[in-house]
């Protein structure tokens, strides 16, 4: 029986030849004999478009390959992958919906598309009978789309617990080993090229937002979009707050969080509070890691470089490679539904969390109890507080509370009414704990 399609070879488009781009090109030009071994044909790249065609590359290719006409690679017949590696909503959206449309396979390592216009993308490929991958977009390296949708989909997942952004992750891990503030941090990290000139997205969350979302979406078999994730970024992390945390017993991750209450999920992007021996806090630098509770797995950890050239590269080649052995076996498109079951999205208002209060006060007798007794008339119970500093010229202290579990807007409420105490100068710092 003759399983294999008569395929010469497999044609592939790049939309886009930067960071990941030059990586994906080089890695299809130079191993060329190895990835026709995976695949039963060989993988011809025949077009790039780019916005310059006469800018210097990361990789030497010939020139002839690109172009600023999207309609060589989009309306081109002869390619059967496209591959969107151009970033933005605009005009990767349109661009990947018309080669959906005109019946091309396509990869993309688009975030900001996925988290926005995943679904109806899934949508769209089903309808036209073709296949939509995008491994990349959330995690570089690491293979978690896949898992996913593959190898974790018998579970019911109750929880994902991730640090999914590189560029916030490093900054935070030199404010934790050097002392640094939030700026030194950021500029270090400019410097070292981590972070972006804008760094807008990384640390107010934004970027990890979508990749939650898109994470959250598989998770729960839901629909949540970017907008759906409580977000809140690095900005106002303080140097102290890292001393303290240590001298707690804990480290500070801006995490990522997605988790089943009562039905609906939640989701939020938001610095944390992590036990100093749990796995995540030790992450550290531009790695990422991705904890994951399923209720037949049980906990599994994913933990690797979330971003950079090659990285990314891996997983592009690896849905560009499961397309490619799919046509050349004459096999159609795997169908990967995005079931929508409808979940609400729960209110941060009504989490149960443990928080980290750190509160300027007049270092005067009886402000302690002021303050105790705005939380208990909210059912907040102080499991500790510490007094860290007295700054004697300004005649105020810095106090450190952390309290039992207790529920987001009651905390948020108490605060506001502590605030209204004289006595109380500045609610410097508020953190949720993750146990
Ligand atoms: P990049 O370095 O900025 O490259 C973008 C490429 O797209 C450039 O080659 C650019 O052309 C081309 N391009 C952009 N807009 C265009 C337009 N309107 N028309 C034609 N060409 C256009 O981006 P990147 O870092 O490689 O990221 C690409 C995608 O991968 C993004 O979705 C990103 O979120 C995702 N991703 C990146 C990483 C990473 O480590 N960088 C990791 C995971 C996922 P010119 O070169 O001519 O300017």
């Amino acid at each position: 029986m003759k399983t294999v399609k008569d395929r010469k070879e497999i044609v592939i488009g790049l939309l886009g030849l930067g960071v990941v781009g030059s990586g994906v090109a080089q890695a299809l030009l130079e191993r060329k004999g190895g990835l026709a071994g995976r695949v039963g044909c060989p993988l011809r790249l025949q077009r790039i478009l780019v916005r310059q065609t006469d800018k210097l590359r990361a990789v030497s290719l010939d020139s002839n390959l690109l172009t600023t006409d999207a309609d060589e690679v989009l309306s081109n017949p002869e390619i059967d992958i496209v591959v969107e590696l151009m970033g933005g909503e605009n005009p990767a959206l349109p661009y990947a919906s018309r080669a959906l449309t005109s019946g091309k396979h396509l990869v993309t390592a688009n975030k900001e598309v996925m988290a926005k216009h995943g679904p109806e993308l899934v949508s769209l490929a089903q309808s036209k009978g073709v296949e939509l991958r995008y491994e990349a977009s959330v995690g570089g390296g690491i293979p978690l789309v896949g898992s996913f949708v593959g190898d974790l989909a018998a579970n019911r997942i109750s929880a994902v617990h991730g640090i999914i952004n590189g560029t916030t992750n490093y900054i935070l891990s030199r404010m934790a080993a050097e002392g640094l503030e939030f700026n030194a941090a950021l500029t270090a990290a400019q410097e070292l090229g981590f972070a972006e000139a804008d760094p807008s997205d990384d640390v107010d969350g934004v970027d990890a937002a979508y990749k939650l979302a898109i994470l959250a979406t598989l998770a729960f078999n839901t629909r949540v979009k970017p907008e759906d994730v409580y977000r809140e970024g690095i900005r106002r992390l303080t140097g102290r707050d890292f001393r303290y945390a240590g001298e707690l017993g804990y480290a500070i991750k801006l995490l990522a969080i997605a988790k089943e209450r009562d039905g609906a999920v939640e989701v939020r992007v938001h610095p944390a509070l992590v036990p100093q021996e749990s796995l995540l806090a030790k992450v550290s630098g531009a790695y990422n890691a991705v904890q994951v509770e399923g209720d037949l797995v049980g906990q599994v950890i994913f933990y690797g470089l979330g971003a950079g050239s090659l990285p990314t590269t891996s997983a592009v080649l690896a849905d560009v490679l499961a397309i490619a052995r799919r046509l050349y076996q004459g096999i159609g498109p795997v169908p990967r539904p995005t079931q929508d079951i409808g979940r609400d999205i729960a209110p941060i208002s009504q989490l149960t969390a443990r928080y980290y209060l750190r509160m300027v006060v007049a270092d005067s007798p009886g402000v302690l109890a002021q303050i105790s007794r705005v939380l208990g008339d909210l059912s907040i119970s102080i499991a500790s507080v510490i007094q860290m500093e007295a700054h004697q010229a300004a005649g105020t202290a810095e106090l450190v509370l952390m309290t039992h579990p207790a529920l987001e807007e009651s905390v948020q409420q108490a605060l506001w009414k502590t605030q209204e105490l004289g006595a109380v100068t500045e609610i410097a710092s508020f953190l949720r704990v993750e146990a």
